[in-house]
């Protein structure tokens, strides 16, 4: 009699660790396999085709996007924003990654005992004002309490649907050797606005966090009629990990131009200070879209027209080589691999 217990599936080992790391959270390697090796098999929907931002399955004669995504990050108000306004961004974009015209969102709190009520009232204010700027509503939600000690303030769950366009398909799967890679704006801001706050770092120049709808942006692409194969947002990880995902998924090679990429001053010196790479450091309003080669300039052109879009680049290609590999050219002109990291640089930065 067979076992029930025996299965011949063949997850993706977990490496080395029996208990959660920070990395687990921090959008690397260790995201990937916690995702691969044990949510994959475990929920039995290991469809390569959910390999993006938001799933999009039929619905009716349209198409649906459904996305999610917590926020914890610390400290919960950084320079251009806080963890309600993320929570709000953070979401629209995941749907307007997919082509999606974002609709509806719930939220979700989990609240330490203890919370000022005119903090909670705050957040929740931002959370409206960033939805209406956006052309959402916040149409349902839950609360939940736990212990003083025992939460850390604030957590807030964001979920949200919005609708696919007919004639719209982007997704990992559609990059192609010759793609255009195009970047929406400068790097790295998210990420040192919020490193600014945590422990008292004080930078020369402030950095803002760039947090911002990227769903006008997208809607440019479609209106100007570029067919649009991919969009991702750099989010935790940044620009490099945001590249190396799509590397993966789409089976295919990258290739970057440092020079091309805009840092901004303040982002260049607080990495210099901290040892960090720019390329690796959260945003929360930029994007990479890959495009067909002989549409870049017009795509270039939208997005520049496009407020939040005027610093766009075009910042490398796609090209045929070993599937998953990102290379960097660097200002010296040498050649240098950007790699998935493997641990975590900046934990709780979304
Ligand atoms: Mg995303």
């Amino acid at each position: 009699m067979a076992n029930p217990d025996f299965a011949l599936t063949c997850p993706v080992p977990l490496g080395r660790h029996r208990t959660l790391q920070l990395a687990h959270g921090g959008g690397g390697r260790l995201t990937r396999e916690l995702i691969e090796g044990l949510f994959l098999p475990a929920f039995d929907t290991a469809t390569p085709n959910d390999r993006h931002d938001s799933a999009v399955r039929p619905f009716g004669a349209s198409r649906l996007a459904f996305t999610t995504d917590s926020y914890v990050v610390h400290p919960r108000v950084f320079p251009g924003g806080d963890i309600g306004r993320l929570a709000v961004i953070g979401t629209v974009n995941d749907l307007a990654m997919a082509g999606a015209r974002p609709l509806y969102l719930s939220a979700g709190f989990i609240l330490e005992e203890g919370l000022p009520i005119d903090e909670l009232r705050r957040i929740a204010g931002s959370m409206r004002a960033a939805a209406e700027a956006c052309g959402v509503e916040l149409v349902t939600g839950d609360t939940k309490v736990v212990d003083r000690g025992k939460g850390d303030g604030v957590f807030v769950n964001t979920s949200g649907v919005g609708l696919v366009p007919p004639d719209i398909a982007i997704h990992p799967r559609r990059i192609r050797p010759g793609d255009a890679i195009l970047l929406s704006g400068d790097v790295g801001r998210h990420g040192i606005a919020v490193l600014s706050v945590r422990g008292g770092l004080a930078f020369e120049s402030p950095v803002e966090s760039d947090c911002a709808s990227l769903a006008p942006l997208v809607s440019s692409l479609l209106d100007a009629g570029v067919d649009v194969h991919c969009l991702r947002d750099a989010t935790r990880g940044g620009l490099a990990t945001a590249l190396n995902e799509l590397a993966l998924d789409g089976g295919v090679a990258m290739e970057v131009e440092e020079h091309a990429i805009p840092v901004p001053e303040g982002v260049q010196g607080a990495c210099e200070l901290l040892g960090l790479d720019p390329l690796y450091v959260a945003c929360e309003g930029r994007m990479v879209a890959f495009v067909p080669g002989a549409s870049a300039g017009r795509a270039l052109a939208a997005l520049r027209a496009c407020p939040g879009g005027e610093q766009a680049a075009c910042i490398g290609t796609v090209q045929t080589g070993p599937p998953g590999m990102v290379a960097l050219r660097t200002r010296m002109g040498s050649r240098r691999l950007l790699d998935l990291l493997s641990g975590e640089q900046l934990p709780r930065i979304c």
